[in-house]
């Protein structure tokens, strides 16, 4: 099968790999029907990933249609379509019993599948303790409405639950990448009085005036003074970062006031520095990232009821074979892109 591999720094390709095979009686593989690019991967290219392992699959986040299971697993059956989540856990250990499945301890546990173990930018994947690994999705639902649940809408999702957001709230998201909207998603089911979107790409800004009118967007230049006119108490009451650069985590921690709750979502390129003396009494609860994915179904079925809609975000197409160009586009975020869509389904015809 063709599988897109990370072979060393800065380097990807597409190569032909056999068929993942069963190892665990808890394992199931899956045929993929439809894969995405996620931010990460790139991470994984520029080396700021250590875990990451030459030679394995990349590619995270997916659907797809289970093809075998082993015998112990009892949530999904062959020719479930199903959702892939990010991470792999085990259900039984300290820390997934709390929920906290991004901590468990088992060897794979936390984000393995297109880091550590084969992913699923490639044909078939070999998803380990598939009763947690895997989500049904319901008849109505299509592949494509379901494609970001195990990832980027998971991340968004967790990251408004934890940011402990009520209706009198001002919030401020900083960054409208595919991970910034679809927080921001989340963030509007919680129905505070004031969201704030501050994205530095006009493109990005753009999308986000069109499809949510209700939002108020700014520029980074302009968002303290933004925030400040539009919350009751002298800056934002929940802030949360998804944009990851130095200039977005010291606005995060800036526009938040005191007592307010600061998420960090984004994953950062380099160390960030807490200014202490500076933020001295402002009294912030820092809340930091690496997604908790296991709220799949309770995604899934917001989306049955047409509550969570992320197809807007699928701004193109490719098929495995042409996924060079997937990346490029991605990457460079040429196109207007928000994510991409990648089919294995090969345009020579297999
Ligand atoms: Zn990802
Ligand atoms: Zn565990």
């Amino acid at each position: 099968m063709l599988a897109y591999t990370y072979l060393d720094k800065g380097k990807f390709e597409l190569m032909e790999k056999p068929v993942p095979v069963l190892r665990s009686s808890r394992d199931a593989i899956v045929r993929v029907t439809l894969g995405s690019i996620c931010t990460s991967d790139l991470h994984i290219r520029h080396g700021s990933v250590p875990r990451a392992v030459p030679g394995v699959t990349v590619g995270h986040e997916m659907v797809g249609v289970v093809e075998q299971t082993g015998e112990d697993v009892t949530a999904v059956k062959p020719g479930d379509r199903v959702v892939v989540n990010v991470e792999t856990f085990c259900g039984e250990c300290f820390f997934c019993r709390r929920g906290y499945v991004n901590n468990c301890t088992d060897p794979d546990g936390g984000w393995a599948l297109g880091c550590r173990i084969d992913g699923g930018q490639a044909e078939f994947v070999r998803v380990p303790y598939a009763d947690q690994g895997l989500t049904k999705i319901p008849d109505s639902v299509t592949d494509e409405q379901a494609l970001f649940v195990g990832d980027v809408l998971a991340t968004g999702f967790w990251a408004a639950r934890i940011s402990d957001i009520s209706e009198d709230d001002t919030v401020l998201i900083i960054g409208a990448g595919p991970t910034g909207i679809c927080t921001l998603l989340c963030v509007m089911l919680k129905r505070p009085r004031c969201i704030v979107v501050c994205e530095k790409s006009p493109e990005r800004a753009a999308f986000v005036m069109e499809h949510y009118p209700d939002v108020i967007v700014t520029g980074p230049e302009d968002c303290s003074a933004v925030v400040l006119e539009n919350s009751l108490h002298g800056g934002a009451d929940v802030v949360l970062e998804v944009a990851g650069t130095d200039e977005t985590f010291r606005m995060a921690w800036e526009c938040a006031r005191p007592n307010a709750t600061v998420t960090v979502v984004a994953l950062y390129d380099s160390p960030q520095v807490l200014p202490l003396p500076q933020m001295y009494g402002k009294n912030l609860t820092f809340k930091t990232g690496g997604v908790d994915g296991c709220d799949c179904r309770e995604i899934l079925q917001l989306i049955e009821e047409g509550r969570i809609d992320t197809l807007p975000l699928v701004t193109h197409r490719f098929p495995l074979d042409r996924i060079e160009e997937a990346y490029r586009i991605f990457e460079n975020r040429l196109d207007g892109v928000i994510k991409v869509a990648v089919e294995p389904i090969c345009s020579s015809g297999n």
